[in-house]
């Protein structure tokens, strides 16, 4: 398959759900809304706990790490402060502090899993800056590797994504338990790894 056979149009409804997880940057808008017909989506997935449907990966008292649905490359990751609040200057200490744990642990499971040479890192803050939900801080984590296709993809419209979501995920999530074993007991003090073991 052609990383540039972009269907004209959808020509089934498998074709319509995107198996084929081409990556369209024109499609996120009414993407982003259909998968959040409650209103906000990290409110949601945070309320949720249902980690292998939402494709949560790690979760803190104030914060929760999960995989893009539509991501700009595999295993591109984002990091929600739990709370519905839009600004870093909003966050309480705790809060901050568990968004940027979970930033160290995507790190850190890339790393182990994916060996990336670099992460590109997104925060856009309000809708002007590109946030699809700007009412609640979310960071992106996109893992590079050299000779990838740096941002040609926003100019071709399209590309193809070599690994499914769920295989992403279980394998990352896989990682961050074998990461997470040996200090598990500080972070369970706080009751924020609660989650960690939920499928
Ligand atoms: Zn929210």
């Amino acid at each position: 398959m052609s990383a540039r056979a972009t269907p004209r149009r959808p020509r089934s409804p498998r074709a319509a759900v995107g198996l084929d997880r081409l990556w369209a940057p024109w499609r996120m808008a009414w993407l982003a809304k259909a998968d959040a017909p409650h209103g906000c989506l990290f409110c949601r997935v945070a309320a949720a706990r249902a980690d292998r449907r939402d494709l949560v990966l790690a979760r803190r008292a104030d914060a929760v790490l999960m995989l893009n649905r539509y991501p700009y490359a595999s295993a591109h990751l984002m990091v929600a402060v739990r709370r519905h609040a839009a600004r870093f200057r909003d966050l309480r200490p705790a809060e901050r502090s568990d968004v940027l744990d979970l930033v160290s642990l995507a790190e850190r499971a890339l790393d182990a899993e994916y060996a990336p040479h670099g992460v590109n890192y997104g925060l856009n803050v309000g809708r002007v800056a590109g946030a699809g939900f700007p009412g609640h801080l979310h960071m992106h984590l996109v893992p590079r590797w050299d000779g990838d296709t740096n941002f040609m993809p926003a100019i071709a419209q399209t590309r193809v994504l070599p690994e499914a979501l769920a295989d992403t995920w279980a394998r990352l999530r896989n990682a961050i338990t074998s990461l997470e074993r040996p200090s598990r007991s500080k972070r369970s003090a706080r009751g924020g790894a609660r989650g960690a073991t939920q499928r």
